[in-house]
């Protein structure tokens, strides 16, 4: 409750969608997206390599180290992390504000290291911590993944169980136990207007 109602001072048009790796954090977003017209998703650069079915400019903007290194030094980026220990993260800083221009309600999904710099560059934001049903849901999750080796899975978990603890400095906290429900209570705490016929 008090974290509820210290969401009531923020400035919803800038929304930072966080959580531990795993928790599903892209599926809501992107079906809150589908939703919501006025809602515009960032699109993060990333120096991972695209996996099977992402696009170019769509799920994320696929550049090399050096070009990441440069839109960093350019001051291009309105936070950035090395996720994982591996690739490195960005949200391009030009996009949001023009999609705020354009009043639109700008959401990033971002991991919490990024979140963090977002708290202190951007304090009035909304951030919204998202969590799994359970630690072992997320386990599952986390091992469904499928594309990871065990060493890799093992990194997750510590990262989520770091991430997790990051839970009270957030403004509000969404559990992801059905992604519609989630999308439902996402949609309220950023007094979006719930749309008829969608579950909403
Ligand atoms: P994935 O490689 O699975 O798409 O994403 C790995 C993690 O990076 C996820 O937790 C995702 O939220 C996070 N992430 C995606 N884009 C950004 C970004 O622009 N900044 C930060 N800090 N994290 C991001």
């Amino acid at each position: 409750a008090d974290r509820l109602s210290a969401a009531e001072g923020r400035d919803r048009r800038l929304t930072v969608v966080s959580g531990p790796a795993g928790v599903g954090k892209g599926t809501v977003v992107a079906r809150l997206a589908a939703r919501r017209p006025e809602v515009w998703v960032s699109v993060s650069a990333t120096t991972r390599p695209p996996r099977p079915g992402e696009v170019d400019g769509v799920h994320y903007l696929f550049v090399s180290d050096a070009e990441f290194d440069a839109m960093a030094a350019n001051g291009e980026l309105l936070e950035w992390a090395v996720v994982h220990g591996a690739a490195k993260y960005g949200t391009p800083r030009e996009p949001v504000l023009r999609a705020l221009a354009a009043g639109r309600r700008a959401v990033l999904e971002i991991e919490t290291q990024g979140a963090r710099q977002v708290r202190s560059s951007w304090p009035e934001a909304f951030f919204v911590f998202l969590v799994p049903p359970s630690w072992d849901e997320l386990v599952r999750r986390l091992a469904g993944r499928g594309t990871e080796t065990d060493a890799q899975q093992q990194r997750r978990l510590q990262t989520a169980r770091e991430e997790l603890a990051q839970v009270d400095d957030f403004d509000a906290t969404v559990v992801n136990d059905d992604v519609d429900s989630a999308v439902a209570r996402l949609v309220s705490l950023m007094g979006l207007t719930p749309d008829e016929g969608a579950g909403l």
